[in-house]
């Protein structure tokens, strides 16, 4: 995993970073040095020279400025056929004042002098990234390597986790803690984590996944989803569900109710009950495929509309869409949005492949998670989400500037900097700052080259990488 990450560091074109322009000039995308005027990078190199890089870093209340920040501005089209063929952008700088941004100035304008100042270079500015499916309560992450466990079927590694939790117990928050340093690493300000409400575990996992969210809460947002991973009706978890639910967990989560629980229809009315009876919202792990796992996908849109759980409801992986006709896919997707029911995917390559295209076409919310990293589940995750997005951009061929771009909108929650015009429409004064800072030119660039995140902000304190501070 580690490997993985400095490979990612040496591709990307961090040498740049120091070199890019503080231009107020509108700049092309391509990234190229030549587009960079000669006397911006004079400018730069002075001002280089009268500044220092300390260890300060911005926290928590602070009120600071973001200097030469590059924001995407718009689209360029080829003439003639409306292509995008580039992405524009521009320098600004930025005050962020107790983790909002709290102004947008032209690098003209004055700006105050007298609060910290950080020089990101002519970075460029994205949204937070969103890791919205991990389960950080149990992993061989932080440990030494240790490989999935063999298995036929989920009943098989059911009955692992009933030895293999209590022996990772002890240190379950120490690792969880090492997962969270991860994960904003690559950029994510925000999780949604799974934990194991279990008779093995009973809430212990649960106690201490809330112990490391709660120390790293000034740098990650977070969700917890109460996940009976035994099984809501085969383990006979429904009160120990309904006591994790009281002792935060945002979310009911559910597992293959046919598969596992084998009665479809109770198994998703006790979720769906205990989300309405303590108001959370549903996340249920759904990995059954073909005929079953349709009918509860179309079962929970049911019971979803008839509690009054619309835009509350999440399905994860829901592998069964993989099997539908493109026409199938499409009423499939209509129906998830018109009831807000959102899809949260690891993008699975083989046969596992998501319609997640068609899916955002009818405008399901489509989110993306790094799910198992490291784990008896899996070993392959890295735990960053912009490399997911990279994933689908080469598994659905999106490869073109336009498609590139909107494309980071799986991993921020559907933020883009620009829209579908090629209207700036992120950042705006106002908005929460957080933030990754990357070397690279544009979201298109972002996604295809997977940059180095040089430096991470959740509401505007740092939670991974560095900035430069600026000496007065
Ligand atoms: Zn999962």
């Amino acid at each position: 995993m580690e490997q993985k990450n400095n490979e990612l560091s040496r591709r990307s074109f961090i040498g740049k970073a120091s070199k890019i322009g503080g231009a107020s000039a509108v700049l092309g995308m391509s990234g190229a040095m030549g587009l960079f005027m000669e006397d911006d990078r004079e400018h730069v190199e002075a001002k280089q020279i009268d500044k220092q890089r300390h260890q300060k870093s911005p926290k928590k209340g602070d009120t600071y400025m973001l200097l030469n920040v590059r924001l995407e501005s718009g689209y360029e089209y080829e003439n003639g056929n409306g292509n995008v063929v580039a992405t524009r952008s521009t320098i600004r700088n930025l005050e962020i004042k107790k983790g909002i941004i709290s102004k947008i100035l032209d690098t003209k304008e004055a700006y105050r002098r007298d609060i910290d100042c950080y020089d990101v270079q002519g970075m460029l500015l994205l949204p937070g990234f969103k890791d919205m499916h991990i389960h950080l309560d149990k992993t061989f992450y932080g440990g030494p390597w240790r490989g999935a466990v063999h298995r036929k079927n989920i009943f098989d590694i059911i009955e692992v986790e009933k030895k293999l939790l209590l022996e990772l117990l002890p240190t379950a928050q120490e690792r969880a803690e090492k997962l969270i340093e991860l994960i904003m690493s690559f950029g994510s300000t925000y999780v949604r984590s799974h934990c194991n409400i279990d008779p093995t575990v009973g809430l212990r996992n649960l106690e201490k996944l809330k112990k490391a969210l709660a120390n790293y809460s000034d740098k990650i947002s977070h969700e917890i989803v109460a996940f009976p991973q035994h099984g809501l009706l085969l383990s006979n978890s429904e009160s120990l569900l309904r006591e994790a639910m009281q002792l935060g967990a945002t979310h009911v989560g559910g597992l293959d109710p046919t598969l596992v629980d084998g009665n479809m229809e109770k198994s998703l009315q006790t979720m769906v009950q205990i989300a309405v009876d303590n108001n959370a919202g549903i996340d249920i792990h759904l990995h059954e495929g073909g005929e079953t796992g349709l009918k509860a996908v179309n079962r929970l849109a049911d019971l979803t509309e008839e509690a009054g759980l619309q835009g509350k409801v999440t399905i994860s992986h829901a592998f069964s869409l993989a099997s539908l006709s493109p026409d199938q896919a499409n009423e499939m997707a209509n129906r998830l949005a018109s009831l807000g029911i959102s899809i949260a995917s690891t993008i699975p390559i083989g046969k596992n492949a998501m319609p997640i295209p068609i899916l955002q076409k009818q405008k399901v919310n489509v989110m993306l998670g790094n799910d198992s990293i490291m784990d008896h589940w899996s070993s392959l995750g890295i735990g960053d989400t912009l490399e997911k997005v990279h994933l689908a951009a080469d598994l659905y061929g999106w490869s073109y500037e336009y498609e590139l771009s909107q494309a980071l909108s799986l991993a921020t929650g559907g933020i883009t900097p620009l829209d579908k015009a090629g209207k700036q429409v992120w950042p705006k004064v106002g908005d929460e700052a957080s933030v990754v800072i990357v070397p690279a030119t544009c979201s298109a660039e972002t996604v295809a080259r997977l940059p180095k995140r040089a430096a991470v902000l959740h509401k505007g304190v740092l939670s991974s990488g560095e900035l430069s501070h600026v000496k007065k």
